[in-house]
């Protein structure tokens, strides 16, 4: 049989996002960790706002506005911040910058999906180190596995669980390949690894504004690490890889942090009632920094078939067809309605079962 493609690509099965139904549909939609309140008034304004001029013009190539203005919230040097479209675009950037056959992409298992896809795509090797069912990260094992690119999403998605830096550090002295440190959900979380980058030159951290700032259809990330680690992602990014109004409204977010803040106050106050309630039902928890949790559905149900009767009546969860979570669910915080009304249907479908 002919074919056009690589055989690393003949061979992939694509990466599949959680569903996206056409926003007129009313779907309770706890699927995809969006954030269920809406992004900052200020950066709305400013995309209200957009003159046509800055749409005419390429924007610039480095994204210089919302540099600068991550570089004030975070306190590290704009030079040390390299921003994407999507912390997706910086995964993208490091996977072909620094791996290809014979230089390996390692992680724990299970984690984000798209870590093995993008390392499928550039034919590197992978090596998927198992986390324990209490999600410690094993630092030996990763560290055995000698990837050109470790990747380590903390809070870790689909677990929720936090790592501790302690670990993170004790990883990043014993590597010698990049130690990527995804925080996409760390503005739910307590504690941050962003002071590793400052201690060693192989880590980058990652961030993103699709989570704690509601902005995902934005698609608006950045990595913080040390301008020689970025030197080489640069060189591989596409040149205009932020357009001009994901750079603008991007910089007006960053800077309302009281408002993200707030949000994110009220995510993990939903997220411990959640826990309580959820607990109630009998479903096992494990303990989550994100605005999510993973849960192990009760012994007289099964996850799929619960995913299935909650989505007929229009509420959307995540489940996985994957060995070690085929007895669980993904949920995201939604709003107090919407976290109620989720316990409602679930409360009706177990009784039923
Ligand atoms: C959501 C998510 C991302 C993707 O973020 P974008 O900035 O929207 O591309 C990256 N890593 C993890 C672990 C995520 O859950």
């Amino acid at each position: 049989m002919t074919t056009y493609f690589r055989p690393s690509i003949d061979a992939l099965s694509p990466y599949v996002p959680g569903e996206q139904p056409a926003s007129k549909v009313p779907v309770i939609k706890l699927n995809t960790n969006e954030n269920p309140y809406p992004p900052s008034p200020k950066a709305l304004k400013v995309l209200q706002e957009i003159p046509g001029e800055l749409l005419r013009r390429y924007p610039h190539p480095m994204a210089r506005e919302f540099r600068q203005a991550a570089s004030q919230v975070l306190g590290v040097p704009a030079d040390w911040i390299l921003v994407g479209n999507g912390s997706d675009d910086l995964l993208t950037m490091i996977i072909r910058a620094c791996t290809e056959p014979g230089r390996s992409v390692a992680y724990p298992m299970p984690t984000y999906v798209l870590y093995r896809t993008l390392a499928q795509i550039q034919a590197a090797d992978v090596v998927e180190v198992p986390y324990p069912e209490d999600y410690t990260l094993p630092v030996e094992a990763l560290v055995a596995a000698g990837g050109a690119v470790t990747f380590i999403a903390s809070p870790n998605s689909p677990s929720g669980t936090e790592i501790p830096v302690e670990l993170l550090d004790k990883l990043a002295s014993q590597v010698t390949g990049v130690v990527v440190i995804d925080e996409a959900y760390v503005d739910f979380a307590e504690t941050s690894a962003l002071d590793l980058v400052k201690r060693y030159e192989n880590v980058i951290v990652l961030r993103t504004l699709s989570k704690g700032y509601s902005l995902a259809g934005l698609r608006l990330g950045f990595g913080v690490a040390n301008p020689t680690l970025l030197s080489g992602l640069i060189k591989v990014k596409d040149s205009y890889n932020v357009d001009a109004v994901a750079c603008a409204v991007g910089a007006a977010a960053i800077l309302d942090r009281e408002y993200k803040d707030e949000n994110a106050e009220k995510v993990k106050k939903s997220r411990s009632e959640m826990v309580t309630a959820l607990n109630e039902f009998g479903f096992e928890i494990w303990p989550s920094q994100a605005n999510f949790l993973l849960v192990r559905v009760p012994a007289s149900v099964r996850a799929e078939w619960l995913y299935q009767q909650l989505k007929e009546r229009g509420i959307l969860v995540r489940y996985f067809q994957q060995s070690r979570l085929a007895d669980k669910l993904r949920i995201t915080i939604g709003t107090p309605e919407q976290n109620a009304a989720l316990l409602d249907n679930l409360s009706s479908l177990l009784q039923k079962s």
